[in-house]
């Protein structure tokens, strides 16, 4: 049996591999055909759609390449990721994706962390007049309740958290339920999945917090396959989790726990590229209900094939990069600075595949550059860096293929030592 479309995972630990070039999937699938993961094989977001100028087609049709070529046999997903409109919706499920990521952080109040008692009580009046609340006795629901999540583990709102919890995100907890009937109605008849996100929130995701918003998408009626919170410590992109190891476990367990009792669903980590110091941990407390995703790093596995084979060609690249920094690093969370990458022009390094591929800033750099070097970026020859790119993978296959099996296979194994 062959599955030539996407389908729904379910409740199984699920990887997803983010494929910037669409050359990708033969590599990706070798180290999923290893291990003990599903895969979400079509993975894109909107934003990295714009930034590369891909459609969900294109998208959709390399991993369907990819499938056929590979032989692959099992059941496979489609994440479009961060969805932000009705648009992104439509746009994405009349491609066959049938796993939806809703981004509501547009409608998160990230202030609500801090502001003072009268504006804290204002914020609550305004949902209860706009609507979002079905009258002023919503908080009877949670106010002073004692929530048994697992034995030995309870949580309770008082009027504080309970506030700064509905401030943060009731509305965005509403929107998630609009985007829900976006995703049914663009769904036509097709089996669909819906995961949550809010890592990229100005704060990590409190368990409380976690707690209120289960508890609201289920008073809506929205059932989720999976929630990203943002987590404690630091997941920038592209390199190893910053922060404290221990206590990064201990809020790990909870949030599980948390997706078990009030779904369950699966815990899912964004910028999972890398995060190798947590990944036998992280497959450990979430089992089965996890799910990982990851993109930039396959982009920079891309660039090791040209620095192997074509060395001037990613020098080209890496000058472009630094060149575009300062510009395309907004938004972005990252640790390089412009200064780290004036160092990198005013001192070129002799061994690029080192400084660039395997060390963090030069990995940083590279990778929030991504959308200018695969649109805008040409080399001295005039032909754009996409194509010469493109026509590089295309030459050196095995190699890529080898590179990414060795790479993600390793993201993979970790996850699965836990
Ligand atoms: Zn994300």
């Amino acid at each position: 049996m062959s599955f030539s479309n996407p389908t729904i995972l379910g409740l199984k630990k699920s990887f997803g591999f983010g494929d910037r070039l669409g050359l990708a999937g033969p590599g990706h699938i070798a180290a999923l055909k290893k291990s003990s993961f599903a895969g979400i094989i079509s993975q894109q977001s909107i934003r990295e759609m714009a930034r590369t100028q891909r459609t969900p087609d294109e998208v959709m049709n390399a991993a369907r390449t990819a499938i056929e070529a590979c032989k692959y046999d099992q059941p496979w997903g489609a994440d479009a990721d961060h969805l932000k409109t009705e648009e992104d919706v439509k746009y994405t499920a009349d491609a066959g994706f049938c796993f939806f990521t809703i981004d509501p952080s547009e409608f998160v109040v990230n202030e609500a962390d801090s502001v003072d008692e009268p504006a804290l009580n204002e914020g609550v009046a305004a949902l209860v007049n706009g609507g979002v609340f079905d009258g002023p006795d919503w908080e009877e629901r949670y106010l002073g309740k004692e929530i048994e999540i697992n034995d030995g583990f309870a949580l309770t709102f008082d009027k504080e958290s309970l506030y700064r919890a509905a401030v943060k995100y009731a509305r965005a907890i509403a929107h998630c339920e609009e985007m829900s009937g976006y995703i049914a109605k663009h769904s036509a008849d097709r089996p669909f999945e819906i995961e949550v996100s809010v890592d990229e929130t100005d704060s990590p995701t409190s368990h409380l917090e976690h707690l209120f918003f289960a508890l609201e998408l289920k008073r809506r009626g929205v059932t989720v396959v999976s929630l990203a919170p943002r987590f404690i410590g630091e997941f920038e992109k592209g390199i190893d989790y910053k922060g404290d190891l221990e206590a990064f476990d201990a809020s790990l367990e909870k949030h599980v726990a948390i997706a078990k009792a009030m779904g369950p669903y699966k815990i899912s980590v964004h910028s999972g590229s890398d995060k190798f110091s947590i990944y036998p941990a992280i497959g450990r407390i979430c089992g089965d209900l996890l799910h990982v995703k990851t993109a930039g790093t396959s982009y920079l596995e891309a660039l090791r094939v040209v620095t192997r084979t074509n060395p001037d060609l990613f020098k080209e690249i890496v000058a472009y990069s630094a060149g575009r920094f300062t510009t395309d690093k907004v938004s972005y969370h990252i640790s390089v600075t412009d200064a780290d990458v004036e160092g990198f022009v005013a001192n070129p390094p002799s061994d690029y595949e080192k400084v660039f591929l395997d060390e963090d800033h030069g990995r940083q750099l590279l990778h929030v550059t991504f959308g200018s070097v695969l649109t805008m970026g040409k080399a001295a020859s005039g032909q754009l860096f996409k194509e010469a790119i493109m026509e590089n993978l295309e030459a050196n296959a095995d190699l890529h293929a080898e590179v990414l099996e060795k790479h993600l296979g390793k993201h993979l194994s970790l996850l699965e030592q836990g």
